[in-house]
């Protein structure tokens, strides 16, 4: 079951995942034209090894380690992470459109600043 990346990587997208991921199954990466207007970063569910390597790397605790872990009203956020593919236009607006409805739909968490907001899920 693949890795899914939550709503702390909004507007944080400081890429220290992408820097230890083995099989480079993160995008989009800085170097990648699509970063500039992805709001934050996906992993591909069928290229991620489950290695684990990004759980620790990230400095506002975004990534699960599978679906079943990532809390309830995060939930539409792992299909965000199943559609996106960099470089597809279509996938790309499909997963960030998720992100936009997720953003809309969560005032309040969103409020919580990213370092502090996976306590603040917990909280639900
Ligand atoms: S679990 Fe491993 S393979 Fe999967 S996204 Fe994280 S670092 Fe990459
Ligand atoms: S390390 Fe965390 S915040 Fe940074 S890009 Fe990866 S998932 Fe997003």
């Amino acid at each position: 079951m693949p890795f899914i990346i939550t709503d702390p990587c909004i507007d944080t997208k400081d890429t220290a995942c992408v820097d230890v991921c083995p099989v480079d199954c993160i995008h989009p990466r800085k170097d990648e034209p699509e970063f500039a207007s992805t709001r934050m970063l996906y992993i591909h569910p069928e290229e991620c090894i489950d290695c684990g390597a990004c759980v620790p790397a990230c400095p506002v605790a975004a990534i699960y380690e599978s679906a079943d872990a990532v809390p309830s009203h995060q939930r539409d956020l792992v299909e965000a992470n199943a559609v996106y593919r960099n470089g597809d236009a279509s996938a790309m607006a499909k997963a960030e459109g998720i992100v936009k409805s997720h953003v809309d739909a969560h005032p309040d968490i969103m409020a919580v600043p990213a370092e502090e907001r996976q306590a603040a899920h917990a909280k639900f």
